[in-house]
């Protein structure tokens, strides 16, 4: 029997950080991954954007998350020896007056620490419509996600820690003090499986439900400007002179491919935002695992502690990632309670209530 320290199921994003901070804590780990289900990181475009929303507003935990994912990257960069992080100011132009004064009249210290006033108009004047300024923010950027995946993924299998399949529920056994599954020995498993967490038996309770969305590559013409621009969408440009422009929010949906509405959607909002020429050369689409609440949830199962969760990343997974896998990183190695706003507790009535109906 092999043996390891934790099973996890899913490298995505969630579970992708959560190996690469049990790593830093000389862990040992496996990772179950399915080819067969899509994960919503390989479409993400890897914003971090600490003033999110129609009403500009402080996203959740900013003073903490933000920081905190700057130094998780930075270090996953140096021991996979990757480029992951790009930090880059987000330019928000203003609706309208209203819009400007509303955002600088609630405006706080902690705000402050994320964003300030962008009036230089003829600088964006010739590529984006900006006729009201608008605001920069700090401490923001992409990631690139596909290649933070693709380094954590190349080091699994060097490590002889990577299997390709889709998780076999049938073949799991808890006993006392450890889970077995297909000749793996391990303390606990780990379930970072997305929105395919509706089909995963033991926390099918938790309520994750997907949201598709779509993201475009684009070119653009004689376009100049370095700053992530987002008004309501987004265009990031990225290092090869291509530029990524997202996303749509689709609730109903029947599959994870592209959809022609999708398309429509961030072209039209392309024409609010550009003023040059552009064509659309590539669309990706996937599902987001989004909570009622916007939280991630992770902990243990109500009445199994050798089986975790760590899903809900929602729209924000780049962000929140890296700060969860540290809490329940330091749950499963130190004890530490996991805060009530990310700890899965706070849904453990659904279990009960699925249990006993
Ligand atoms: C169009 C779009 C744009 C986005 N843009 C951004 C952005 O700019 N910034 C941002 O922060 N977030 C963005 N997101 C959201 C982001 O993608 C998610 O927050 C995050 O990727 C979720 O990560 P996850 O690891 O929880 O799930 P996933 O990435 O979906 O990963 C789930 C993993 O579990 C595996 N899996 C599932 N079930 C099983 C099973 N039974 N057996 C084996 N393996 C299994 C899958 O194969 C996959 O590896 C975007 C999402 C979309 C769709």
């Amino acid at each position: 029997m092999k043996q390891v320290d934790y099973i996890i199921v899913g490298q995505g994003l969630a579970g992708s950080c959560l190996v690469q901070s049990l790593w830093h804590e000389k862990q040992s780990v496996v990772v179950i991954a399915s080819s067969e289900r899509k994960a919503s990181s390989t479409v993400a475009a890897g914003l971090y954007n600490p003033i999110t929303g129609k009403k500009m507003l402080l996203t959740w935990n900013a003073a903490v998350l933000f920081p905190y994912l700057d130094l998780f990257y930075r270090s996953a960069e140096r021991e996979l020896d990757t480029t992951i992080l790009y930090p880059k100011a987000i330019v928000r132009p203003f609706t309208d007056i209203q819009a400007q004064n509303d955002f600088w009249a609630k405006s706080t210290p902690e705000i402050a620490a994320f964003a300030e006033p962008e009036q230089n108009i003829e600088k964006y004047d010739p590529y984006i419509w900006f006729p009201y300024g608008g605001l920069i923010t700090k401490h923001s950027g992409y990631v690139d996600v596909q290649a933070f995946l693709g380094a954590i993924k190349q080091k699994l299998v060097e490590k002889d820690q990577y299997i390709e399949e889709t998780f076999d529920h049938a073949a799991l056994q808890f006993s006392t003090n450890s889970v077995a599954y297909k000749g793996i020995q391990a303390k606990k498993i780990i379930f970072a499986e997305g929105f395919h967490n509706t089909r995963n038996p033991i926390f099918n309770w938790v309520p994750v439900k997907g949201m598709k969305g779509d993201v475009l590559t684009l070119d653009i013409e004689a376009y100049a400007l370095k700053e992530v621009v987002n008004k309501h969408f987004f265009i990031i440009p990225l290092p090869n002179g291509k530029f990524r422009m997202g996303s749509s929010y689709i609730r109903e949906f029947e599959d994870d491919a592209p959809t022609e509405g999708g398309l429509k959607e961030i072209t039209e909002g392309a024409h609010t935002i550009l003023k040059k020429p552009f064509v659309v050369i590539e669309q990706k689409a996937g599902i987001r695992p989004v909570v009622p609440d916007h939280r991630p949830i992770i902990g243990e199962h109500p009445e199994q502690p050798l089986a975790l969760i760590f899903n809900g990343l929602g729209t924000k997974g780049v962000s929140i990632a890296p700060y969860a896998s540290k809490t329940l990183t330091n749950f499963l190695l130190l004890n530490q309670e996991i805060d009530q706003s990310m700890s899965v507790n706070r849904f453990n009535y659904l279990y009960f209530k699925q249990k006993n109906n």
